[in-house]
């Protein structure tokens, strides 16, 4: 097969502030595999949980390393190509493994989710992210989330750098904003908070039952992740008995290997395709947490509407789709991935069911 790459912009209506910074606009990477009149296609680009870090610019020269090697490879032996993806960071096999999964796709010429006999019925609203920020600015963000769609499920960044009393006034001016929605609408919202790692356990524990008392459903990774795999499991496992809401690792889970050095300290797993390199960990993931009674979450980056169509492919496996990335953006050069109110649907067509501008597909 051959492969080619080609780096894209992607730039925020609205930038998005968390624990660890601001972002405006990220540069990612196009996948294109071609094999046999057909093409699969893959985004992939840089991420960043505080613990660990990796660069568009780094992945594109892992992708440029690898494709010379593909030739004479077919796409759908999978299991032929292990060796050669195994070695690749999770977002650069991530922009692999999705070209490959489309490819296969459209040669079977079924979604990838219905490959997988998954029942698009089963599918449940995704949450829009609220970033940090004083409250007056970030409830002109819910509003403005509001006119673009009938938004039910609340995503709100706490683990504020000024302190936890920023974080308070957050959180009781956004429950207020949601209380007053319901009452000019009786449309209840349900809010979730994530603090991204940005505070410590005595913090989390004093926070933990204000945040359950505010209504709030559940709390994404409140301590910062750690490289050393059991103390980071230490701190969830700590605080987990004084948390009354489902307690979520993210920064904290990346792959397989992590949801189950996980599983007995928290009650639910964040899977994010770039973390965990790609749709085949992820399903593996997906299945797996299930099987633990772990609550999935399938969650974003900055990521272009191909990551979050690949994405979806999952959903219907999800209790809590966190996909709105691609809502944000002003210039998402990709198409296919619709939505239906808040809720998001597994694309219909072959494969991913997402397409890329024409001219991008051929090498230049
Ligand atoms: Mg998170």
């Amino acid at each position: 097969m051959r492969c080619h790459l080609r780096r894209f912009p992607l730039t925020k209506a609205v930038p998005l502030a968390i624990s660890r910074g601001t972002t405006h606009a990220v540069d990612h990477l196009l996948v294109v595999l071609e094999h046999d009149g057909i093409r699969g296609i893959g985004e992939t680009g840089g991420l960043d949980t505080g613990h660990r870090r990796y660069d568009t610019a780094t992945i594109a020269w892992e992708l440029e390393q690898l494709a010379p090697r593909l030739d004479g490879c077919s796409p759908a032996a999978f299991q032929a190509l292990e060796p050669l993806l195994a070695p690749l960071s999770p977002p650069a096999r991530c922009g692999v493994d999705l070209a490959l999964q489309d490819w296969l796709g459209q040669r079977l010429g079924v979604p990838l989710w219905r490959l997988w006999g998954l029942d698009p019925a089963a599918c449940v609203a995704t949450s829009v992210t609220l970033g940090l920020g004083e409250p007056a600015v970030v409830l002109a963000r819910l509003e403005r989330w509001w006119e673009q769609l009938p938004a039910t499920r609340i995503k709100l960044k706490l683990g504020s750098p000024d302190g936890v009393a920023h974080d308070l006034a957050l959180l009781d001016a956004v429950v207020m904003a949601l209380e007053q929605r319901r009452q000019n609408t009786g449309v209840a919202c349900e809010l979730q908070v994530d603090a991204n790692g940005g505070w410590s356990l005595e913090t989390a524990r004093a926070m933990a039952p204000v945040l359950a008392e505010r209504g709030v459903v559940l709390l994404e990774q409140p301590l910062p992740p750690l490289l050393d795999g059991d103390a980071d499991a230490a701190g969830f496992a700590a605080l987990r008995p004084v948390c009354p809401i489902p307690l979520v690792a993210d920064e904290s889970c990346w792959n397989l290997a992590d949801l189950l050095r996980l599983a007995p300290h928290v009650d639910g797993i964040n899977i994010k395709l770039l973390k965990c390199g790609g749709l085949a960990e992820g399903l593996l993931m997906a299945q797996v947490a299930r099987r633990l009674d772990l609550g999935v979450m399938l969650g974003c980056y900055s990521d272009g509407s191909l990551l979050n169509g690949a994405a979806a492919q999952l959903l219907p496996l999800v209790r809590w789709p966190d996909l709105d990335s691609h809502l944000n953006l002003v210039d998402d050069p990709f198409s296919g991935l619709e939505r239906r109110a808040d809720q998001l649907l597994p694309p219909c067509g072959a494969g991913l069911g997402m397409s890329a501008p024409d001219a991008w597909l051929e090498p230049f």
